[in-house]
């Protein structure tokens, strides 16, 4: 019995050192704490934070979907 609680507490242990891990490790894409500036969206002109944009090719969208239709030839 003794034996099935100290592995119950290893492994609480070892879950909980692997949670601090990733919690310390930066999030992927850029810290968005760094990144608070405004950008514009290069089709409707909407104002949104650069983390949240789209980037393609220096201009900025503020979705997917603005993002293919301004991308689209006309
Ligand atoms: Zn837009």
């Amino acid at each position: 019995m003794a034996k099935i609680l100290l592995l119950a507490l290893v492994v609480a242990a070892v879950l909980l050192l692997m949670r601090g891990f990733g919690r310390r490790r930066p999030p992927a894409g850029g810290g968005a704490a760094a990144d608070e500036s405004m950008v514009r969206c290069a089709h409707c002109g909407v104002h949104l934070p650069k983390g949240e944009s789209l980037a393609v090719d220096g201009r900025y969208f503020c979705s997917e979907q603005h993002r293919s239709e301004a991308g689209r030839p006309r």
